[in-house]
């Protein structure tokens, strides 16, 4: 498994406003945005492309196109869905499924309570957003989700990322043959007895949505 944190003055510029709690919602969805944009860019890095023949006013050359079966883009709800826009800005082919999950705030478990994907992802690259890689078990059941409809290669794209969870989803999926990556703008120093990541920003959904 390949974890990345992204080591840029940008995006360090805007977690460090996302993290602050004097952050209102309306600049918190602005800045997700813009974050989840340049994550997007490093977690397709590997997105699969072909050669294509073009011609140019000027003559033909060759380039490369995104490759049918277009990327699949995945938003676990709530919080993920605050990371839809950014990333389909970078790849407005994709098509996007979507997975609600929960945790149980007592277990920490994590459960499927909706889900909208093709049945079968054989032959398809995934990201997956999730803004907070906590305890990873919302992760590693989303990616198992994938996982036994087909899809072929993951990357999971978390804002800020916990090394409790980064280790749990390694636990998981360090030996798996299907390729999982994950990309993320910052990984902390731990989790605190609630389940939240330390420093962190607290609760992604709410500051996003507000509390409902
Ligand atoms: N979910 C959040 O929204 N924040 C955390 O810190 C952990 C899980």
């Amino acid at each position: 498994m390949r974890t990345h944190v992204i080591d840029h003055p940008l995006v360090a510029h805007k977690l460090t406003n996302l993290r602050d709690e004097k952050t209102d919602s309306p600049t918190f969805r602005r800045l997700v945005d813009q974050l989840v944009t340049l994550l997007a860019y490093e977690a397709t890095r590997d997105v699969r492309v072909g050669p294509v023949d073009i011609v140019t006013p000027v003559g033909p050359t060759s380039g490369v196109r995104l490759t049918d079966p277009q990327p699949l883009v995945v938003p676990i709800l709530r919080a993920g869905l605050g990371m839809l826009d950014g990333m389909m800005r970078l790849l407005p082919t994709a098509e996007v499924g979507f997975l609600g999950m929960v945790r149980n705030e007592e277990t920490l478990e994590a459960s499927t309570y909706a889900e909208r994907l093709p049945d079968d992802l054989s032959g398809r690259q995934c990201y997956v957003l999730d803004p907070m890689l906590a305890t990873g078990g919302t992760l590693v059941a989303a990616i198992n989700f994938l996982l036994d409809r087909g899809a072929d290669d993951i990357t999971a794209i978390a804002l800020l990322a916990a090394p409790e969870g980064l280790a749990v989803v390694e636990k998981a999926f360090g030996s798996s043959p299907v390729p999982v990556h994950v990309v993320t703008a910052g990984l902390d120093e731990r989790l605190n007895d609630q389940g939240y990541i330390v420093p962190g920003l607290g609760d992604a959904g709410d500051r996003l949505y507000g509390v409902v």
